[in-house]
């Protein structure tokens, strides 16, 4: 395989393009920090458009695994792998053998696990080459309960912060998003008294809510404009943009998606408009402090404490956010920089 170091304009400390045409792999490791610990973050396998889309894909997503890591307080940096190829490629095992072999020539600076269009029998694969893989099939399992608890506690500390009670019994939560973490949520919101509207593009996901914990359902385009003390997005990114806001009746925005807000500003404008954002990173953490077992050796107990910590860092950061009078998302990423440019 032809391995090279890719020279970018960014921050991030190392970039290298991986390529063996032999079997069509074509993939890309972004190391964007490794200032807390070795850089950690999945191994994503899209159908980009050319190389230059993939590099702009692994540099943002290694950028927010530091932030992630850091504001976790985790001993990880942040890096991504990003394989162009789509989720019918033909010879799974020649392509994540070439991966893990890419992976195992960074000497454990970066370590990856499973993403969007990759899997655990995928990270197996990788596992003949290197041991810098988690994610495997023997594993921690699925992520999603953690994530939705974490999100859950996230917005307990939400509600305190604009409230004064972190009391959920009674508060209408509009969820957009009823998969895995989506409806773990909506289990920890009905079991706490909140009432739910949701939506999901699939309908099976919205009855089995409504069966279960008496949700109501809306369609997709409408549940951004109902009546709701929380909107939740559990769906897409870039949920949070120039045509949804003036949508949104929410008092607070708290849910699992990564990359909720389009751009940075419309954290800004969130403020503006008097909705509390919880910054996506701090409130889906959850999932991270899972596969800590398996990265870190973690207890499942202490797991369950750092998530329910994911209280008190939403709560620090909405403090900080209304102490300088700056947006949620800009007092979270101040303490992430501070945790990782300050080592
Ligand atoms: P999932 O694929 O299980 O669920 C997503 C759901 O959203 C699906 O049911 C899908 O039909 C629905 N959906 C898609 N487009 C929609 C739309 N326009 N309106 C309403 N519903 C729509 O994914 P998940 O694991 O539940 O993750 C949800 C989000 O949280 C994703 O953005 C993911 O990146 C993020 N996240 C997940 C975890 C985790 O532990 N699973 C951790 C961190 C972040």
């Amino acid at each position: 395989m032809e391995i090279y170091e890719k020279t970018t304009n960014s921050e991030h400390e190392k970039v290298f393009i991986g390529r063996d045409p032999a079997i069509g792999y074509h993939g890309i490791i972004a190391i964007h920090s490794t200032a807390r610990g070795p850089a950690v973050g999945g191994t994503r396998v899209w159908h980009y458009a050319n190389e230059d889309d993939a590099l702009i894909d692994a540099l943002r997503l290694s950028r927010g695994m530091t932030y992630k890591n850091a504001l976790a307080a985790l001993p990880l940096g942040g890096g991504k792998a990003v394989v162009i190829g789509d989720n019918n490629i033909l010879d799974r095992d020649a392509i994540f053998s070439a991966h893990g072999r890419f992976v195992e020539t960074l000497g454990g600076d970066f370590i990856t696990a499973e993403d969007v269009g990759t899997s655990p029998s995928d990270m197996e694969i990788v596992r003949r080459e290197t041991s810098h893989v988690a994610g495997l099939l023997s594993g921690t399992g699925d992520p999603s309960p953690f994530t939705a608890r974490g999100v859950f506690r996230a917005m307990q500390a939400a509600a305190q912060h604009a409230w004064k009670s972190e009391e959920l019994s009674g508060v209408t939560v509009a969820l957009q998003g009823c998969g895995n973490v989506g409806y773990n949520l909506a289990k920890n919101l009905h079991a706490a008294g909140a009432k739910l509207i949701v939506s999901d593009v699939d309908s099976q996901k919205t009855l089995r809510l409504v069966d279960e914990f008496d949700a109501v359902v809306v369609e997709s385009h409408a549940i951004l404009g109902v009546r709701a003390d929380i909107f939740a997005p559990c769906a897409l990114g870039a949920v949070i943009n120039d045509h949804s806001i003036p949508q949104l009746h929410a008092q607070i925005v708290a849910g699992a998606a990564n990359n909720q807000l389009l751009e940075d500003r419309h954290g800004e404008i969130l403020k503006e408009r008097g909705i509390l954002y919880v910054p996506d990173y701090a409130a889906n953490s959850g999932g991270v402090f899972s596969g800590c077992v398996g990265l870190l050796d973690w207890k499942p107990e202490h797991v369950a404490r750092k998530v329910n910590e994911i209280y008190d860092t939403v709560l620090n950061i909405l403090e900080l956010a209304s102490a300088e009078n700056i947006s949620t998302n800009k007092a979270a990423d101040r303490i992430a920089e501070n945790n990782f440019r300050h080592r």
